[in-house]
């Protein structure tokens, strides 16, 4: 189980007997409150993948933003194996484009929503960049309550090379995935005004700066290096 960090974090909880989290992460917690957001430190992926089981109800709505992270701590597996209402395959069940796209943009608000991060800055900025926009556009305000996973490698010291984590790093390696000939993927460094469509990933980034509803972002922070 996670140790549960939450507002005023800073220590692992008395008597549980977990590891205490890292100074870094207490920090990130600590400024993340301040910012209405909620952390769950969890020392593995395992203890991440057991804690998103216990928090998302069994049957519930639930969509998810494409997230390596998900796949390597086995969430998007648990997801699949039938136990929740979940949109992805049922959009991939359609062959028409139009009910696609329109089950796309229902699955934004969905009950839970679930997804990666590109970078966290250690004031507690949290940024993602999207080719379409329906992950931020969940993350932002559609999903009802929104756990975003990462490993630790994703926190960066500031809010300039969280940006720079998120072009060079993530885009770059998103691109590289996917087969898209841009600047970052041949070299690793962003030139963003000579990367135009169709190679161009990059299509709206969201920075989170805070929450206003009580409760309803969750960052659940893993003590291993994750995704990309
Ligand atoms: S703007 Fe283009 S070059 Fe820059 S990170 Fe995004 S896809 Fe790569």
């Amino acid at each position: 189980m996670g140790s549960r960090e939450g507002h005023g974090a800073g220590a692992a909880s008395p008597g549980t007997g977990k590891p205490r989290p890292p100074a870094m992460v207490s920090r990130l917690a600590r400024e993340l409150a301040r910012r209405g957001i909620e952390t769950v430190y969890c020392a593995t992926g395992e203890e991440a993948r057991d804690f998103l089981c216990r928090a998302i109800p069994p049957g519930t709505e639930v969509m998810t933003g494409s997230s390596a992270t998900l796949a390597a701590i086995g969430f998007e597996e648990v997801l699949l194996s039938g136990g929740y209402d979940y949109y992805r395959p049922r959009i991939k069940a359609l062959d028409d484009d139009r009910e696609r796209i329109r089950l796309r943009r229902r699955s934004t608000t969905a009950e839970y929503f679930v997804g990666g991060v590109n970078a966290i800055s250690l004031t507690g900025e949290i940024l993602n960049v999207d080719g379409s926009g329906g992950r931020v556009a969940g993350y932002a305000y559609g999903g009802g309550k929104v756990y975003l996973v990462a490993g630790v490698n994703k926190i960066a010291p500031t809010l300039s090379a969280a940006f720079r984590r998120l072009r060079n790093q993530a885009a770059a390696a998103e691109c590289r995935a996917l087969g898209r000939r841009t600047p970052c993927a041949a070299d690793g460094v962003c030139r963003n005004y000579e990367c135009y469509p169709p190679e161009r990933q990059c299509g709206k980034v969201l920075i989170i700066e805070k929450e206003s509803i009580p409760g309803r972002i969750t960052l659940v922070l893993i003590g291993e290096n994750l995704g990309y």
